[in-house]
């Protein structure tokens, strides 16, 4: 599928969950098997060699990250919102476009040195993004790169991302 088709597989909901955010809805490609397919192939085929693990933010990460592991024979690693995860963990708190907000890693969810990629569907701010990152570090990980469907460019997160030295970032859209 061309990236026009992918594009075409998102929709923009105005205003949504408040006034001012159009907020970009994935559930026409999750429906949509070549789309969702095409997506999670393009996903692989960018991100970086040797990947152990994949990080995958809740929720909508996890319904990219998860099939990126697999698919790159890698342990999936969900970061979850506070109170989900039940051993213990390594938590972070960042401000995000319309939120602010708290995720949580299991403490022993990566190796030392393991080499991580983080997927998410939307990059927005970049605020999860480098929270996560914040996350893969405090357990030892190396980030090896980012990968997501869509950023939002006007938002300007890779600005925010190479200030928090994150510079391997990849969006199909
Ligand atoms: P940010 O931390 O600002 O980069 O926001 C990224 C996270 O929030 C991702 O997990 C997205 O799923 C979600 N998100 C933020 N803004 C939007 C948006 N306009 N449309 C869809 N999802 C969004």
């Amino acid at each position: 599928l061309a990236n026009a088709d992918l594009r075409a597989l998102i929709a923009d909901v105005p205003d949504h969950p408040k006034p001012g955010v159009v907020f970009k809805d994935i559930t026409p490609l999750l429906a949509s098997p070549r789309g969702y397919a095409a997506c999670v192939d393009a996903l692989v085929a960018a991100a970086p060699s040797g990947i152990d693990a994949v990080c995958g933010m809740e929720a909508r990460g996890f319904l990219f990250g998860a099939p990126v592991a697999l698919a790159l024979g890698a342990a999936f690693v969900p970061v979850r919102k506070p109170g989900k995860l039940p051993r213990a963990v390594v938590e972070t708190s960042f401000e995000l476009e319309y939120s602010s907000e708290t995720l949580a890693v299991h403490a022993d969810a990566i190796a030392p040195g393991a080499r991580v990629l983080i997927v998410d569907d939307v990059l927005a701010t970049g605020g999860t993004v480098v929270a996560t990152a914040e996350l893969v570090r405090r357990l030892g990980g190396e980030l090896a790169g980012v990968a997501v469907v869509m950023e939002l460019a006007f938002l300007q997160p890779r600005a925010l991302l190479s200030r928090h030295g994150v510079d391997d970032v990849a969006a199909l859209l």
